[in-house]
């Protein structure tokens, strides 16, 4: 099958031979007549050589971006072949497990495109008008050869603005009983978690923090922990499991505390659950003088842009200080980023200038990053994001 062409501006193909899967508007010199917006293309240099097929949007920045660097066609044969090497890796870095992250865009050579998946059960994202538009092709493919039994199309998140693309949230396939129930092993543990996709943030869970999360049983036991922006439980219900003598949990919405609650139960945990704002908590705790042996910041993304990046910081050093204040001599510091425009150096910079202005001092133990089903692509520094800086405070 032919596809229409774009052809870039003289020059324009280095980034792409050396691995990256955007063109950019401006980098385009002309294009076929009439293209649909949405639609499948190939990606051509300036002198015509064949550079990659992918999907085009001419109302995006991001103008397109690309699926294959073969001549291939893109059909349901195309996606099935590309989420098998994915559920490959998964199956390798986490064996015998049903619960991960199956697709990470464009990691997974699969732009704009999250699937997770919840055992059976598909919770798909889409963030750009071309992979809208091959949708049905991929929900084929997780019926025909990943036995899909529920498949959920979640396309409700603010990138969607970017293409001017409405939300939309509905099942898909199949039947959904919520809540789902999820198994996460660590050690000789199971750790299990009741996730809502349909009304929970994101496709319902954030696996992203999964290796996190198991860190920090090397920390707690027998200590008290605090874990701030803790959604449904993902650092404290570790924290539980792993002998800490008293998890607080607090987040300020108020389904995911119900869930958190429910998950305390289905753990046999004991933690306290406040449904508040994380500052008006701190401050409570000050007043109280109650400190804590290990705090963990796992805020949401704080820049949401390169432009808000300075603002951003000066929020996180904000949380930061605070947290600091409350933390024992000794104390663990487990503090989060999940914002792809505030890099390791800028991140580590903020910390210390929120010990400095606490007059404390500290060593960094570890610098982590997003869980092994986020792979990174070295050609691609947009698809790192999340940092997890881990250090003792004297
Ligand atoms: N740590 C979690 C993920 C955190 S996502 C895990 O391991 O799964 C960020 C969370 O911060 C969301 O649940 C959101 O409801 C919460 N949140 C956002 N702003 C908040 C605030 N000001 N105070 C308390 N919680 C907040």
């Amino acid at each position: 099958m032919a596809y229409s062409k774009i052809i870039l501006k003289p020059n324009q193909e280095r980034r792409i031979l050396n691995g990256h899967l955007w063109i950019f508007s401006n980098e385009i010199e002309k294009t076929d007549p009439a293209i649909e917006p949405g639609s499948i293309v190939d990606i051509c240099s300036h002198k015509g050589k064949f550079l990659g097929r992918g999907f085009y949007n001419p109302h995006s920045l991001i103008s397109a971006r690309i699926l294959t660097l073969t001549d291939e066609p893109i059909d349901t044969n195309f996606f099935s072949k590309k989420i098998e090497a994915a559920q490959q890796i998964r199956s390798f870095i986490y064996p015998q497990e049903s619960c991960c992250r199956l697709i990470f865009g464009e990691s997974d050579f699969m732009p704009g495109l999250i699937i997770d998946r919840y055992n059976n059960c598909f919770v798909c994202q889409s963030y750009c008008l071309g992979m809208d538009r091959l949708m049905p092709m991929i929900f084929e493919a997780l019926k025909k050869n990943f036995s899909a039994e529920c498949i959920i199309k979640k396309n409700n998140s603010s990138i969607r603005e970017l293409e001017k693309l409405d939300k939309e949230v509905n099942v898909v396939e199949g039947e959904l009983k919520l809540p789902i129930k999820i198994e996460q092993k660590f050690d000789s543990k199971i750790i299990n978690f009741f996730v809502d996709p349909l009304n929970g943030q994101k496709t319902g869970f954030y696996f992203d923090q999964r290796e996190n999360r198991e860190q920090i049983s090397l920390y707690c036991s027998g200590k008290n922990v605090l874990d701030c922006f803790s959604y449904i439980g993902g650092f404290g219900i570790y924290a539980a499991q792993s002998g800490a003598k008293e998890v607080v949990c607090i987040d300020s919405s108020e389904i995911a505390c119900q869930l958190l609650k429910k998950n305390t139960e289905l753990n046999l945990a004991n933690i306290s659950v406040l449904n508040q704002d994380v500052f008006e908590a701190f401050h409570q705790f000050q007043i109280e003088n109650r400190k804590f042996d290990i705090i963990v910041l796992d805020p949401p993304a704080l820049a949401k842009s390169k432009k808000s990046l300075f603002s951003a910081l000066r929020k996180y050093k904000k949380l930061n200080e605070s947290a600091i204040a409350l933390l024992n001599t000794g104390g663990i510091l487990f503090s989060c980023s999940c914002s792809h425009h505030v890099n390791r150096a800028d991140f580590i910079q903020m910390i210390n200038q929120s010990l400095t202005s606490q007059n404390r001092q500290a060593q960094l133990l570890e610098m982590r990053g997003q869980a092994r089903d986020h792979p990174i692509l070295p050609s691609m520094p947009e698809t790192e994001y999340l940092k997890c800086a881990i250090l003792r405070v004297s």
